[in-house]
């Protein structure tokens, strides 16, 4: 019964989308020019944190970007959307793409580079599964252009004619890099941890890159890397949020009443999140058992949250604790909203 309430609240406003990535007729494999992979990576919708991620692998960085031809990079070298157009199709070994499709341009580059490049990286929750600028589907793009910038603000190309700069227009819906061209890899986060950066450019260099499609973390969740404390006999009788409670510093969080994600998630991180006192909130995306992150972990909750006692007199009671849930979207969701749901 709890579960179908909390379920109902999530679909007030949008409803399961189906994807359908179509990984065929995979190209031929990278070749090392020289010894050097030509690299390229761009950035769509997008925080820069992806960008900034790749120094998260310390001074390795160093060595990394001298074992690669950077091809077209534009946050660390100019670089013109002409100077892309140029190089004939497949040039480029692989191209990273982090950030959402969110305008016309977003999915123009998108596809360019997919021409352009052997292998597509969804590097980042953004390309990966929409990310947290997906949340924006809950609302129409006129909705948030109203709110935003108020009535009658109208987008329009920079190029119309009347030398004003203004906004580019919205897709009508934030979308993962999957929905507009195939992608063959996955790095996934937000941004990327560093063991999964050095697990992409360990097989990169070494010439020895998995098979398309492949997903850069590990298939098993979260909980089994984290060093927390699970009881056999757990359940929830409450409800959390992470600035309410001063958690118990070797017990499962989950058990605390936070909702931590780790048991739908990809490991990979070292559950540097849950180890550190902060629930997952599943950037690395659903194991491939979970599939639907939102659904796993309704599920999930849906048997943990109970009293010592059972009958029906407790079942109200298990929906006020649901109910303690405030955002059910932003966090089943936080990251692949645009993946798994989309406005009605
Ligand atoms: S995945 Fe995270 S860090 Fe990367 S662009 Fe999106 S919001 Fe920014
Ligand atoms: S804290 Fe989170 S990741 Fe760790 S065991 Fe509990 S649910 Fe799993």
């Amino acid at each position: 019964m709890s579960e179908k309430r909390l379920e109902n609240r999530l679909n007030q406003n949008t409803s399961p989308i189906i994807h359908a990535p179509s990984p065929s007729d995979h190209p031929s494999p990278i070749t090392h020019h020289g010894g050097k992979p030509r690299i390229a990576v761009y950035w769509t919708g997008s925080c820069g944190g992806c960008d900034v991620s790749f120094l998260e692998v310390g001074e390795a960085i160093v060595e990394v970007l001298s074992r690669v031809e950077i091809v077209f990079w534009p946050a660390l070298a100019d670089a013109k959307r002409s100077d892309l157009e140029a190089l004939p199709p497949g040039y480029i070994d692989v191209a990273l793409i982090n950030g959402v499709i969110r305008t016309e341009e977003n999915r123009e580059m998108a596809e360019l580079l997919r021409e352009k490049s052997k292998y597509v990286v969804a590097y980042g929750a953004c390309a990966h599964l929409g990310g947290i600028p997906s949340l924006a589907n809950k609302w129409g793009k006129e909705e948030i252009f109203r709110t935003v910038f108020g009535p009658g603000f109208r987008p329009a190309s920079p190029l119309d004619g009347n030398g004003e700069a203004t906004l580019p227009d919205l897709t009508e819906r934030a979308m993962p890099l999957e929905d507009v061209v195939r992608v063959d890899y996955v790095v996934p986060g937000c941004p990327p941890p560093a063991p999964l950066i050095a697990r992409f450019f360990e097989a990169l260099l070494s010439g020895e890159m998995p098979e398309p499609p492949y997903v850069f973390a590990n298939v098993k969740a979260l909980c089994e890397e984290c060093p927390r404390v699970r009881h056999d006999d757990r359940r929830i009788e409450r409800i959390v949020r992470p600035h309410e409670i001063v958690p118990d510093p070797e017990v499962c969080l989950l058990e605390q009443g936070l909702i931590c994600m780790g048991p739908v998630t990809r490991g990979g991180c070292n559950a540097l999140c849950p180890a550190a006192g902060m629930p997952c909130t599943g950037c690395l995306g659903p194991t491939p058992e979970a599939g639907d992150p939102g659904a796993a972990m309704l599920s999930a909750l849906a048997s943990l949250v109970r009293f010592e006692d059972e009958g029906e007199e407790y079942f109200a009671r298990e929906d006020e604790v649901l109910e303690a849930l405030a955002d059910p979207l932003g966090t089943f969701y936080m990251y692949s909203t645009g993946k798994y749901r989309r406005k009605r």
